[in-house]
């Protein structure tokens, strides 16, 4: 990583502090910029999410900002394994490493200065000029900057300001998920699911289990976490939204956090899972108190930029999770923002033009396989 000696800082507004957020305000910091960051949750955002595959765009994106990561920084998996409800199918060696969602979160946000991001800060609209844009908050501030970054995620303000009425499609079904202690595990699951990355396929169904570090990142044996997920088939209208209404009798509409499913809906969810899947994953949903929910979704943004406005991660594009590549992706689309800028100098829209072309033609086919990836998993969509 070099710096960029420039005569005055740039200025970039990044709204959303969540992964892709955090890549961008490290990677253009790298760079020499001026970097605020608007979220707008007012709460840390660290208990969230559960585990995700490491890809190498995270790495490089880490690398180039100077962010050192631990040694032992995920955990390795060696072997696929397939499951039936009688036991293995077959075994791939494929290693790879997992790493947990919010070890990723506190290394960025650890590397920043406490005063770059502003938490409890919603966007509310833009007003965009040749050569600026302003942002401005619910809480009446204003802020004016040379580049405005939406990495506000699937549901993105800033892309709603910029495509009105462009959102994501629900694919037509959900991912439960839960995590469990390692130390919480039977014999059982520890033969099989510890050290491999476990699933088990059915008509309309997706099971899949990996080990993440532990919610202090640890990576020691029996620290660590299980990480699982399975994609069900729930259809859209009424049976989705029954699910999505929570145990307060709030209606959410694209995601449940732990502990706020229902006890019904995690009753039938256990029963399904023992009709359904092996011994094995049955007894993790049984032995989770909170599984959570994520609706599966596409988006395809028709383009990234938007004069001194550009929109990245999850905001522009929405691969399904089968990729493993969403983190990535947002990482890979931040520092390409970084070298780009870094290597146009004052050519700022030349620069993000540039940016742009390469960016979504990679998004756009990740998006694409993510889709024939689902469409091959989830066979006929019908409910398992
Ligand atoms: C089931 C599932 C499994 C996944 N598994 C993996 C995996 O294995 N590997 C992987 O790489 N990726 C995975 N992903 C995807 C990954 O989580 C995301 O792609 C990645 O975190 C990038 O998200 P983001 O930062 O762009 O958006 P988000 O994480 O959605 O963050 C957007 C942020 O913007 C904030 N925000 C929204 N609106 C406003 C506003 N108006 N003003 C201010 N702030 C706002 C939100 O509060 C939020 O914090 C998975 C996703 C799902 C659903």
């Amino acid at each position: 990583m070099t710096t960029m000696p420039t005569s005055k800082p740039y200025r970039a507004v990044v709204i959303g502090g969540s992964l892709g957020g955090l890549f961008t305000a490290i990677c253009l910091r790298a760079i020499g910029w001026d970097v605020d960051v608007f979220e707008r949750s007012p709460q840390q955002l660290d208990s969230r999410g559960g585990g995700l595959v490491l890809q190498p765009g995270v790495l490089d994106a880490l690398d180039f900002a100077g962010v050192a990561h631990p040694p032992g920084f995920g955990v390795p998996s060696k072997d696929r394994i397939f499951l039936d409800r009688d036991g293995v199918l077959r075994c791939i060696y494929m290693p790879q490493t997992q790493i947990a969602w919010n070890g990723l979160y506190a290394l960025m946000k650890g590397a920043l200065d406490p005063g770059v991001i502003h938490a409890g800060e919603e966007l509310v609209a833009l007003a965009r000029e040749a050569d600026h844009m302003t942002a401005r908050f619910a809480s009446g501030r204003t802020e004016r900057a040379d580049l405005l970054v939406g990495a506000d995620g699937p549901l993105s303000t800033v892309r709603q300001a910029l495509l009105p009425g462009d959102v994501p499609a629900y694919a037509g079904y959900v991912a439960w998920r839960g995590v469990l202690p390692e130390a919480a595990l039977d014999a059982r699951a520890r033969s099989l699911l510890v050290e491999t990355f476990a699933f088990q396929d059915g008509p309309g169904h997706q099971m899949l289990t990996y080990l993440i570090p532990g919610e202090d990142g640890s990576v020691r044996h029996n620290e660590r976490r299980l990480n699982w997920v399975w994609y069900r088939a729930l259809p859209a209208g009424e049976p989705l939204a029954a699910v999505l209404l929570d145990r307060h009798g709030r209606q959410h509409t694209h995601s449940l956090p732990p502990g706020a499913v229902k006890d019904a809906d995690a009753q039938a969810l256990q029963l399904a899972a023992a009709d359904n899947l092996a011994p094995v994953f049955a007894a993790l949903v049984k032995s989770t108190p909170d599984p959570f929910l994520q609706l599966i979704q596409d988006y395809a943004a028709p383009r990234m930029r938007f004069g001194r406005a550009v929109l990245l991660g999850d905001a522009a594009f929405v691969a399904r999770p089968h990729t493993g590549a969403g983190a990535g992706k947002a990482a890979a689309n931040a520092v390409a923002l970084a070298r780009a800028l870094q290597a146009g100098g004052d050519r700022i829209h030349d620069a993000l033009a540039l940016w742009d072309r390469s960016q979504w033609a990679a998004d756009k086919r990740l998006a694409e396989w993510g889709i024939s990836l689902g469409r091959r998993i989830m066979g006929l969509v019908q409910p398992a």
